[in-house]
């Protein structure tokens, strides 16, 4: 019992909460406003400078961001959306809700984004977007991806839920796709509870998507407010002032989180880099990664107790680790859409290698420390 009670779990995650935090959640907590309201507006602000994007429109999560996304970029019944499959599943299941039909593509295996010349095979008559996901942190190949949407006349859309702060060639996520979607779920680099973000530089995509998330109401369609009109089926995807609140302190504290988690991720590189067997996450040429997540690739040649079995020594070990992802072609649902298993060999054999160790701006380094030692000891 008295073991028990010193045992500490490492999480793989975690927010980075602070009294600046707390004081600008209770400061909007006794103002006129709880939904959203100035507070909502602020945050939207700080975030488009902060990624330079022209239009931003704080939302529900990140789900959302990426529903209205996909509804803006017009995407609907039977347009053919490319998606890696090496992703969380509601980069996919964005194409679903708006009637789509998500075309999964594999991935590269270095920087573990969408494959850019496997994606072009897929391109159809139908294809009608690209949604590119900066895995981990890392950007998609976003130039390439430019490139190839100019050449067909595709919409790029960008799930950054794991990359608010990231660059490539040294141009800030959220300024490389036609839309980007952020998430702000406590497990990434800044949170507001649950909330997400759509950026934009376009003008009708923001117009479209202010409204969408407000259940379709025409902006200054009433000249009394019981006089609105609806001429679309829109959603109730507000953020509340509340959450925004948070938002904006946690923004102002984003260049920090970023360089903690930068300089763990340096860590990990110099302390366990001489592991025979383990592939750590690498940077890729012309990339700033805000390092969402670590996550380790056991080569099951050098590696023969196998992925599961360092899986569960480092949980007894009280590590909490992940893994990220399964890929979504092997999801029962996407099964059923005729997907199966050797369908993206790259993401399946990532997948049945793959550890995320935990990463987080507060994690001590005494526990580092102690994850380093521990994942020696098991791969030895
Ligand atoms: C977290 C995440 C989402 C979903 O964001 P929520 O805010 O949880 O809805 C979507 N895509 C990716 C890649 C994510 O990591």
């Amino acid at each position: 019992m008295l073991k028990m009670k010193y045992f500490k779990k490492i999480p793989y995650g975690h927010q980075t909460i602070d009294k600046t935090d707390i004081d600008s959640v209770i400061s909007a907590l006794s103002s006129d406003w709880l939904t959203q309201g100035p507070k909502v507006r602020e945050f939207e602000d700080d975030l488009a400078r902060i990624v330079t994007a022209k239009y931003c429109v704080a939302v529900s999560s990140g789900t959302a961001a990426l529903h209205l996304a996909c509804l803006a970029a017009g995407i609907g019944i039977g347009d053919e959306v490319i998606v890696p499959t090496l992703s969380f599943v509601a980069s996919a299941n964005c194409a679903l809700y708006v009637g789509a039909i998500p075309v999964l593509c594999d991935v590269d295996p270095d920087n573990l984004t969408i494959d850019v010349e496997k994606a072009e095979k897929k391109i159809t008559k139908r294809t009608k977007a690209i949604i590119g996901v900066d895995f981990a942190g890392q950007s998609a190949n976003w130039e390439k991806l430019r490139e190839l949407a100019q050449k067909y006349k595709l919409i790029l859309i960008d799930d950054a839920a794991q990359s608010i702060g990231s660059k490539h060639k040294n141009k800030p996520i959220g300024s490389w796709a036609d839309l980007t979607a952020f998430s702000f779920h406590p497990v990434k680099t800044i949170t507001t509870g649950e909330g997400g973000a759509v950026v934009t530089n376009n003008k009708n995509y923001y117009e479209q998507i202010v409204k969408l998330r407000h259940h379709g109401i025409e902006k200054n369609s009433a000249r009394e407010t019981w006089q609105y009109d609806v001429n679309e089926l829109g959603y109730n995807f507000r953020l509340t002032d509340i959450q925004a609140a948070l938002g904006i302190s946690q923004l102002k504290r984003l260049g920090r989180f970023i360089s903690k988690r930068r300089s763990l991720w340096k860590r990990y590189a110099q302390n366990l880099k001489e592991v025979e067997g383990l592939k750590l996450p690498k940077e890729a040429v012309g990339n700033f990664s805000a390092w969402h997540i670590y996550p380790i690739q056991l080569d099951p040649g050098f590696i023969k107790k196998g992925r599961n079995a360092v899986f569960r020594e480092l949980t007894q070990a009280g590590i909490g680790v992940q893994v990220h992802y399964k890929p979504i072609h092997l999801l029962s649902l996407y099964r059923k859409l005729g997907y199966k298993k050797g369908d993206f060999p790259v993401a399946e054999k990532y997948f049945e290698n793959t550890i995320t160790i935990p990463l987080y701006p507060s994690l001590l380094r005494k526990d580092q420390d102690y994850i380093i030692r521990k994942v020696k000891e098991s791969l030895k």
